[in-house]
């Protein structure tokens, strides 16, 4: 008995052919694509392309379960579909698997048309954005999906039916003001990024005294305390002192009594700083009695009664108990640490003068530094301490990936498929934009979301509308079929805008509307009406390319921007270009947005977006409208985009919670279940 047939008789047999027949585009084969492409592949989906840019590496190999040793450096898309081809032998499924770039120009409006739902398990905002942009400029459904530690999220987005992922704006990286990091640190995060991104890169970085006077003449500029900015002046010209003398014998004891004690006292001197509310003054660092055990360390700030003062001997305690990375250092164990790993990397520095040393939370030297002068800053501060593990895991900007909640999503994300496949009408295989729409009952799809309530594992909401100032699913596309070696952009202007596009129906267009155009590609401007120069020259000369669209928009702004999405052509028709049969519907433009006001803090370095927002190791958690209130169980100080390595042995151990939570939150049903619970959400 073939292993389908099962899964036939749960789907039923209209479902089960439109899953047999359905398209399938899965964009990534990471944590999440990789279980996600398991699944298709179980269910019976016959007819997947996978496409990544990727290979394999180590770090990838426990949670990444398709790949193996054998694999690390291959292609992830062609290892993925060669392993996930056997789990449903004879049952006729075609994996086709690509080692690229989604983003590459072949990858055009024709090329996702062809699809009949995209799956994107995506590490990153800009393919997201890319992948976002060409689903909705095709019409072609989109599940998007993201995990974040335990939390994870699965969101469906139909054109015209719910909204897509620029509908919701993300949020900026988070940043901290200049004298936060520089002066006045109040949270482990600011003598973290301070000793990674500002004592590390004055020691042993690039040496580059302009950026060093524009950063702060800029912090003065806005508002910054004045005093305070000629000092840090003064200070940056006094570490070029110290690194002089670095690779002596006493080179890192001078550093650190520079850093940790004069400049500290320097600041001391400045009274008013300390006058503001919430700040607590600083105790400089002696280096003779740390080490001889007679310094007093300083309470701290937000203990609620004394803290126990830090011995060697509870250090020791720890060390029997903890695992060697998730050990808390003494304060003497830090400073030893601060004097050996500076020797460590002043004698790389001076092995290769000419290649400037950059942090890399792999790079033990280089994490050894950031540890010792973090929690060194700390303790002057009256901040808490952080171990190896917490520096490396903050400094390394490291969301944990967690192979049970990518499975998790992986499981919603087919789901949610057969939810959209369900409302297809049954007579295609929603391979067009006109067939692709869901049914006149609306999508019975949703958004659902990990969350770290054991009550409550599940939640889901109702996908949003569309907002309607969307600039990438509120637009018109259109695919523009051209040979760019013999188009003309005046034959673009003249036949395409001026002739083609005027039998298009305008919304509420007054018969006096003189259209005036202005064309763009990327942020070019390519023509306006009063520049013509562009005009003899053809669309390849102006390095139009295919997968790219070349943007037209009316002088008055009064509609929508229209995209012609740059097709392969065929190099023998005349005219060199193809359109629809039909000119499209143009929609008037939304009222323009007001103006935004400016950010109020100048900024230091380090992307560290808020927790809820993040974009992590497979993807961003929830979007702000479907996000549970507590989502912030990751530490406020992971942030975006960087892979986490698989841990060493006796490293890490990851708590066993999640697996017995799976187990209990095991979902049954293909469509959701809503409970009424009062709640602002459901739970499955
Ligand atoms: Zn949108």
């Amino acid at each position: 008995m073939p292993r389908s047939t099962y899964t036939e008789a749960l789907l039923g047999p209209e479902l089960y052919s439109k899953v047999r027949d359905t398209k399938i585009l899965v964009v990534g084969a990471g944590g999440i694509g990789c279980e996600l492409l398991k699944n298709l592949v179980l269910v019976g989906f016959a007819d997947i392309e996978i496409i990544d840019l990727d290979t394999i590496d180590l770090s990838n190999l426990n949670r990444q379960f398709l790949f193996r040793k054998p694999d690390i450096s291959k292609s992830k898309a062609l290892v993925a579909a060669a392993t996930a081809r056997h789990f449903n032998p004879s049952s006729g499924i075609e994996i086709h698997a690509r080692h690229g770039n989604v983003k590459d120009s072949m990858n055009d409006l024709e090329w996702i048309k062809g699809f009949g739902l995209v799956m994107n398990a995506l590490d990153n905002m800009d393919a997201r954005r890319h992948v976002n942009r060409l689903c909705q400029a095709a019409g072609v459904p989109l599940i998007e999906s993201g995990t974040a530690g335990y939390l994870g999220q699965v969101t469906p987005m139909i054109k015209d039916h719910t909204e897509c992922f620029d509908c919701v704006p993300k949020p900026t990286p988070k940043s901290f003001p200049v004298c936060t990091i520089r002066s006045t640190p109040s949270e482990p995060i600011h003598c973290i990024v301070w000793g990674k991104t500002y004592l590390f890169g004055k020691l042993f970085g690039e040496d580059d005294e302009d950026l060093d006077t524009e950063e702060l003449d800029q912090a003065k500029a806005s508002g910054e305390n004045a005093e305070e900015i000629e000092n840090l002046k003064k200070e940056a010209a006094a570490f070029r002192e110290v690194r002089k003398g670095l690779g002596e014998e006493d080179g890192p004891q001078r550093v650190f009594h520079k850093v940790f004690n004069e400049d500290i006292n320097r600041l001391l001197a400045m009274e008013d700083m300390w006058k503001k509310e919430g700040r607590v003054k600083p105790v400089p660092l002696l280096y003779e009695s740390i080490i001889d055990g007679s310094f007093q360390v300083p309470p701290l700030r937000n203990a609620p009664v004394a803290p126990q003062p830090q011995t060697e001997g509870s250090a020791k305690q720890a060390e029997k108990k903890g695992l060697k990375d998730q050990r808390e250092l003494s304060l003497k164990e830090n400073l030893e640490l601060f004097i050996d790993s500076c020797k460590r990397l002043s004698a790389r520095a001076i092995a290769y003068p000419n290649l400037p040393l950059a942090f890399d939370k792999d790079d033990d030297d280089t994490l050894d530094f950031v540890l010792a002068t973090a929690n060194l800053r700390a303790t002057a501060y009256g901040i808490a301490n952080k171990t190896r593990f917490q520096v490396k895991e903050m400094a390394g900007n490291i969301i944990p990936a967690i192979a049970t909640t990518n499975a998790i999503i992986a499981g919603l994300i087919v789901m949610q498929s057969l939810n959209i496949l369900k409302t297809l009408s049954s007579s295609n295989s929603g391979t067009s934009t006109e067939t692709n729409g869901a049914s006149s009952a609306g999508p019975a799809v949703r958004n659902v979301f990990l969350r770290t309530d054991p009550a409550k594992p599940l939640g889901f909401s109702e996908p949003q509308r569309a907002d309607q100032k969307c600039s990438v699913c509120r637009d018109v596309y259109i695919p523009f079929r051209v040979d760019l070696t013999r188009c003309t952009l005046g034959q673009f202007v003249n036949d395409i805008i001026k002739n083609w596009l005027e039998t298009a129906s305008f919304e509420s267009r007054e018969e006096n509307d003189e259209l005036e155009w202005t064309i763009f590609e990327g942020g070019r401007l390519l023509a306006d009406p009063d520049f013509d120069d562009n005009h003899e020259r053809t669309l390849e000369d102006l390095d139009i390319k295919r997968g790219k669209m070349l943007t037209v928009r009316d002088e008055d702004g009064k509609w929508r921007p229209i995209h012609f999405c740059i097709c392969e052509g065929d190099a023998q028709a005349t005219p060199p270009y193809a359109l629809p049969s039909r000119p499209p519907s143009i929609p008037l433009a939304p009222p323009a947005p007001a103006p935004r006001e400016a950010s109020e803090e100048p900024i230091l370095l380090d992307s560290m977006p808020p927790v809820a927002a993040v974009s992590a190791q497979n993807g961003s958690a929830a979007p702000a409208s479907a996000q549970p209130a507590e989502v912030v169980p990751i530490a406020s100080t992971t942030a975006a985009g960087i892979k986490r390595g698989a841990p060493e042995d006796g490293d890490v151990r990851l708590d066993g919670e999640e697996e017995v939570a799976a187990k209990k939150r095991k979902v049954e049903q293909v469509a959701v279940t809503k409970v009424d619970n009062g709640d602002d959400f459901e739970i499955l």
